[in-house]
């Protein structure tokens, strides 16, 4: 099993960054609970403050192309893979070597898209291995999922809100081909068990 956790940090000089709020909660608490169940973890993880957890071997990472990189040299070996980082949208066109100097006025930062990890990931499926991601909307989650599910090429999309981010807690819904499945809040634990169960039903369904 692979997975994706973490923010990515992208940087703008030396000692600057653009990165967000994702403490990689989530995607630890997949990796612990799948290996509770006996699979054999990776987690590609952007800069976190938490503890590995045991068992699982992580692979980190600082910025989205170091992740991308990292990800698809393991994506042929995984029967499961989950996209749980929180990747930058952009990154910074031109990373100076030096300091950019404090000057009076504006500064304009002149911004790229980075590539879709995840979509990336789907694009190499072979027969028989499922590709989950997620989905962080402030509203219409599950119609914003549906619409990933089908543009990045995954069996399960994973929607959430801001709450979740940086929280012990979560309330998602499930988005698969078949329909969604609305889930209470709950500890993310508990949401890492619900979303393998999901997986492992969708992973028998595929073999
Ligand atoms: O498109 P959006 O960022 O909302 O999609 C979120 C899902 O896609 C998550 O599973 C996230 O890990 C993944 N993703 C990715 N690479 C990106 C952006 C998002 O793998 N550059």
């Amino acid at each position: 099993m692979l997975i994706t956790s973490g923010p990515t940090r992208e940087l703008l000089d030396p000692v600057r960054f653009l990165s967000n709020s994702s403490s990689g909660a989530m995607g630890f608490a997949l990796a612990a609970a799948a290996r509770r169940l006996g699979a054999r973890v990776t987690v590609v993880s952007g800069p976190t403050a938490l503890p590995s957890p045991r068992g699982v071997s992580v692979v980190p990472v600082v910025t989205a192309l170091q992740m991308r990189r990292e990800v698809l040299r393991r994506v042929r070996s995984a029967a499961l893979v989950i996209g749980a980082a929180a990747v930058c949208d952009w990154r910074a066109a031109r990373v100076p070597r030096h300091k950019i100097k404090r000057v009076p006025g504006r500064v304009r930062l002149t911004l790229v898209p980075n590539p879709d990890i995840i979509k990336d990931a789907a694009a190499l499926r072979r027969k028989g291995q499922i590709f989950v991601g997620f989905a962080l909307e402030t509203r219409r989650a599950a119609e914003h999922a549906r619409a990933k599910l089908a543009r990045k090429g995954l069996d399960l999309v994973v929607a959430n809100g801001p709450a979740s981010l940086a929280s012990s807690r979560a309330r998602v819904i499930l988005v698969g081909r078949d329909g969604d499945r609305r889930l209470p809040e709950m500890s993310k634990a508990r949401v890492a068990r619900a979303i393998l169960t999901e997986a492992g039903r969708l992973l028998d369904q595929a073999a």
